[in-house]
């Protein structure tokens, strides 16, 4: 789903709530030319009988969120329960009533040519109504991309950066011209990395297993979870450790996760 969004939406930008459409920035953005920025996801879910919304671990985002930016050097001048408030806040100004992905933003604001980073960053918090992502009710169907994954040494995969989202965007190109609904990244050795937008799980012979994170793969925070209640609640054993591209054929079965995706089964992989 690509999520348009209403220009009179309330969002969190240079420091103070505001319109969309008076959120604006600058063509000559260091951010902009240069991919130097790290962004988050997060969801907050709507309960109709409780007729509220919960935000999915926010913290846990912010915490990465702050952690990645430190990649960058880029300093994020909020703590995490501050960044927490400012998210609820948008909550109430925005008054929604449905399911909401939240997107923080930090990213290089200098206006000028040059591709030298200095300390002159922002960020901004958008949150918008969000549907589904893919829609997985019927499962999936997915192509290992012929792009690989980038290396942690050209630009790390772990940390949400703004210009590695390049390499997504392509696989999810292709995927999608090629009738899939999503892409699968093997990285350099080979080796399954991630989805183009989500973490990967295989069953086989009665264990949970996922790419280490040193795969090039992000260190999602679903991806976390699921390893967590699939021990605690199911008693699987959960193994993080290399996969061949082969065993996405022979394993029993598949799945994305992802914030936005949530938990999708993969039902055909080419
Ligand atoms: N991999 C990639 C490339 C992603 O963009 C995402 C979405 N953030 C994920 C995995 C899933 O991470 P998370 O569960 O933290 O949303």
């Amino acid at each position: 789903m690509k999520a348009d969004a209403d220009p009179n939406l309330i969002v969190y930008f240079d420091g103070r709530y505001m319109p969309l459409r008076d959120a604006r920035v600058g063509i000559l953005t260091h951010a902009l030319h240069y991919g130097t920025g790290v962004f988050e996801g997060i969801r907050a879910h709507w309960d109709k009988e409780q007729e509220d919304l919960f935000v999915l671990k926010p913290r846990e985002h912010y915490e990465r969120w702050n952690r990645n930016c430190g990649i960058l050097r880029i300093h994020v001048p909020a703590s995490a329960a501050e960044l927490c408030a400012i998210t609820v806040e948008l909550m109430r100004r925005n008054a929604f009533h449905t399911n909401v992905y939240v997107r923080p933003l930090a990213y290089k604001s200098a206006e000028r040519v040059g591709v030298s980073t200095d300390d002159e960053d922002a960020f901004a918090v958008i949150a918008l109504p969000f549907g589904e992502y893919l829609h997985s009710d019927k499962g999936l169907h997915a192509g290992v991309s012929s792009w690989r994954r980038i290396e942690d040494n050209a630009i790390p995969a772990r940390a949400k950066i703004c210009g590695a989202y390049v390499n997504s965007a392509l696989a999810t190109d292709e995927a999608h011209a090629c009738g899939f609904d999503e892409a699968i990244f093997l990285n350099e050795s080979g080796h399954v990395a991630e989805g183009a937008t989500c973490n990967i799980f295989m069953m086989r012979n009665g264990n949970l297993i996922t790419p280490a994170v040193t795969e090039n793969a992000l260190e999602g925070i679903t991806r976390a979870s699921v390893m967590e209640l699939a021990q605690r609640e199911l008693g699987l054993r959960v193994v993080a450790r290399a996969i061949d591209r082969s065993e996405l054929y022979v394993c029993d079965e598949l799945f994305f996760t992802g914030t936005a995706v949530g938990v999708a089964p993969l039902v055909r992989v080419a």
